[in-house]
């Protein structure tokens, strides 16, 4: 059986932990050549000598990038079309929930700025070098290879909800992540060139564990997950392999949700 991401070239951001990390593994077990992207180089390496070692048909390559910083951006997609010659899905998935983030009133305009830069500018350039590169995909019936692809991007459940425990930054930038998401794939649809946003619940990974790392603050949050339990970064990379492959073939510019229900109900403590 052929894998859903058959001879296809994927390029991950944020590939080192978490969501990146589980994508990166999923989409190469379904056949993708993979480029791991992220700021910390050593991670992209183990998680690419992993994928190397489990699956010795694709290709894993590793590259240290700043997706806040547009050359740093350019130079991966570069990379991974000179590697493996094309790119057909694109996971702009980094991001950051920076300590200092806080509400209106206390957020200093260098913790906004960076947070713009990395979560918003970098998606915003993901899509912009990817977009040029999928235009360029060579054909190959044969091997199911057509020009355009997939965009992914990592936006959050709190772009469609307000928090009580804000912030600011990271919830502004999800959000315009979603609309600016949106725009591109109007834009793009008949390029064959797919553009969803996917708004993960809160997960057991590093990014949010740092953060709630009292039981108290984590209980706080757990009386309003319907099903129980934080999401594990696996569940939201099945989604994304979903978005990445030909199954999604008529899905573009939706806010894909995989947070166990959390955005579509209302839940109480007892
Ligand atoms: P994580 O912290 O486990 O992993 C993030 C990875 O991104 C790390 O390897 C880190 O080194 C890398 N990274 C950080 N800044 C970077 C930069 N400027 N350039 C390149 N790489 C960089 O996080 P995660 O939980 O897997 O989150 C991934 C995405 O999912 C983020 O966009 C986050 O906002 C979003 N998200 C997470 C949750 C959650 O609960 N964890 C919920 C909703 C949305």
């Amino acid at each position: 059986m052929p894998g859903r991401l058959q001879n296809r070239v994927a390029l991950i951001t944020g590939a080192g932990s978490g969501i990146g990390l589980e994508s990166s593994i999923l989409f190469a077990s379904e056949g993708a050549h993979v480029l791991l992207v992220d700021l910390n180089l050593a991670a992209a390496e183990r998680v690419a000598a992993l994928i190397q070692e489990r699956y010795p048909n694709v290709k894993a390559k590793a590259t240290k990038a700043d997706v806040g910083k547009e050359a740093d951006i350019k130079a991966a997609v570069d990379l991974a079309v000179e590697s493996f010659g094309r790119l057909d899905v694109m996971f702009n998935n980094a991001g950051i929930m920076h300590p200092e983030d806080d509400n209106a009133l206390n957020t200093e305009e260098k913790i906004w700025d960076l947070t713009m830069q990395i979560n918003l500018k970098g998606v915003w350039w993901g899509c912009k070098y990817a977009i040029q590169a999928m235009r360029k995909n060579p054909t190959d019936e044969s091997k199911g290879l057509h020009v355009g692809g997939s965009i992914i991007n990592t936006a959050s459940f709190v772009a469609l909800l307000g928090a009580a425990t804000p912030q600011l930054a990271y919830t502004a930038s999800k959000g315009a992540v979603l609309a600016m998401t949106r725009e591109l794939a109007m834009v793009h649809a008949r390029e064959g060139i797919r553009l969803n946003s996917i708004c993960p619940g809160p997960l057991k990974t590093p990014l949010l564990m740092d953060f709630l790392n009292t039981a108290e603050k984590r209980d706080r949050r757990m009386v309003h997950l319907p099903m129980g339990r934080f999401g594990e970064a696996v569940e939201i990379a099945k989604g994304a392999l979903f978005l990445a492959s030909d199954e999604s073939s008529y899905v573009t510019g939706t806010d894909f949700k995989v947070d166990g229900g959390l955005s579509s109900c209302y839940v109480t403590a007892t």
